[in-house]
């Protein structure tokens, strides 16, 4: 049997990308499973991502959906188990990222873990226990205005603290910034402090690197995906070309955008001003019933459908924070959002019917709302267009043809990104 070194938990389908994506960046062969697999692994891999779309979802479900991925991978041999959330630290004062880290640790038995969105390479890094997003704090980035997990507080101890059972401590930059003996020392004595996660500051990749080795014998790392980029040497594994080899892309080109993140905005916007057609669903419509919500699916796909043979075209829901907030205190931000979601994803099934080989996605749940849809069960992970979004290819059962999809989460990618996007794929 084929033995993974790493098993991962995503809680989000964009997350589980953008984890896999550095760890075949250090070298590891990896494959993202869209929800827990039923079977055991056939193919050959060094790691094994499960993404799951438990960010948002209710706290009991969240935690029991990851120890039934926990339980899998276990099953698939794993030595070490990395439970993988968002780099802006995406969560609700209820969760999740603190009840499915008490549920884990408890599962491994172990009293310690460590806690860190930091990715400096995306601009994300945590000092003194604060999380920065590019050169403003978290509450400041966009973040305290997200759709469904605002974050208004950019200390993460207090963050975590009230989220999990286990006393919340910190490993500072001072400590960090040292050298791997020093980190241990510090976990020793978090540890005798009675500790149970300790946020770590990281801002730098080396930094990231000093970490990794005290983090090898570990049962469980939790972190966003920055922490994955020293984790492959633990196993002996170093960067290599042909971890990222996928098929040749084919068929038409389509963008979908479900995220209302500040860079999606300007993507968005950028997708617009190049001339190229745009359609925007109007989320207030989609209140009148299931039919009035097929209704937008048919109206949009036959506005896009003749549209394809020209060149990629862009399907959205994006929308300004102003605009937002309205279209959320008149319906519910939930409803809404699983509306818009569902919608989408029924216009991207459409889409791939019609021919769509290579399709870009903006947005984290829109992603998973678009990749379930789709019945896509595994995926290949390819080469990276953006720091945190690779190219992704996988069967549909749409078509039962191979689509390359990419799932970007919504504030990641360059302005130029939802067209820059086609041109690093090769046919
Ligand atoms: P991000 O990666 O930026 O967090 P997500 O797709 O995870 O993006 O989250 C965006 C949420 O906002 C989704 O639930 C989506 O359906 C919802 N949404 C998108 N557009 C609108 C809109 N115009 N009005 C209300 N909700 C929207």
């Amino acid at each position: 049997m084929n033995r993974v070194l790493l098993g991962c938990i995503a809680d989000d389908f964009t997350g589980a990308t953008d984890l896999a994506n550095n760890l075949v960046r250090a070298g590891m062969r990896v494959l993202q499973t869209v929800g827990v697999p039923s079977a055991a692994l056939s193919a050959s891999v060094d790691a094994v991502v499960v993404s799951l779309k438990s960010r948002t979802i209710a706290p009991a479900q969240a935690v029991a959906q990851s120890l039934q991925a926990l339980e899998w991978l276990q099953k698939q041999g794993a030595r070490q188990i990395y439970f993988k959330y968002c780099s802006t630290f995406d969560s609700t004062p209820d969760g999740n990222i603190g009840p499915v880290i008490d549920a884990l640790m408890t599962a491994l038995k172990t009293d310690f873990t460590i806690a860190t969105p930091a990715f400096p390479d995306v601009g994300r890094t945590v000092f003194k226990g604060y999380l920065f997003v590019g050169d403003v704090l978290l509450h400041e980035s966009g973040m305290q205005d997200h759709p469904l997990t605002p974050m208004k507080d950019p200390n993460l101890v207090r963050v975590l603290s009230p989220q999990t059972t286990r006393k919340v401590g910190l490993i500072d930059h001072g400590v960090v910034a040292q050298d791997t003996a020093a980190i241990q020392q510090r976990i020793a004595a978090l540890k005798q402090q009675g500790v149970g996660v300790a946020i770590v500051d990281a801002v730098s990749n080396a930094d990231l690197h000093r970490l990794a080795p005290a983090l090898a014998e570990m049962p469980l790392v939790t972190a966003g995906s920055g922490v994955a980029i020293g984790l492959p040497a633990n196993f002996g594994i170093a960067p290599n070309a042909s971890a990222a080899t996928l098929p040749g892309a084919k068929g038409l080109q389509a963008v979908m955008a479900g995220s209302c993140s500040r860079a999606t905005n300007a993507q968005v916007a950028a997708f617009i001003a190049t001339g190229r057609p745009a359609y925007v669903v109007d989320p207030m419509r989609m209140e009148q019933g299931q039919e009035a919500r097929e209704a937008i699916v048919r109206e949009a796909l036959a506005w896009a459908v003749p549209r394809l043979v020209d060149g990629p075209v862009l399907i959205y829901s994006t929308a300004q924070p102003e605009a937002l907030k309205t279209i959320q205190t008149k319906l519910g931000s939930a409803k809404v959002g699983e509306w818009v979601e569902q919608t989408l994803a029924s216009i991207a099934c459409g889409l791939v019917q019609a021919g769509v080989g290579q399709l870009v996605v903006a947005g984290g749940e829109t992603s998973g709302a678009v990749v379930q849809a789709l019945g896509m069960q595994q995926l290949q992970i390819g080469a990276q267009i953006d720091p945190g979004v690779p190219w992704c290819a996988g069967q549909t059962k749409v078509n039962d043809d191979i689509l390359h999809i990419t799932l970007k989460s919504g504030n990641f990618g360059t302005e130029d990104f939802l067209l820059k996007a086609f041109g690093k794929l090769s046919s």
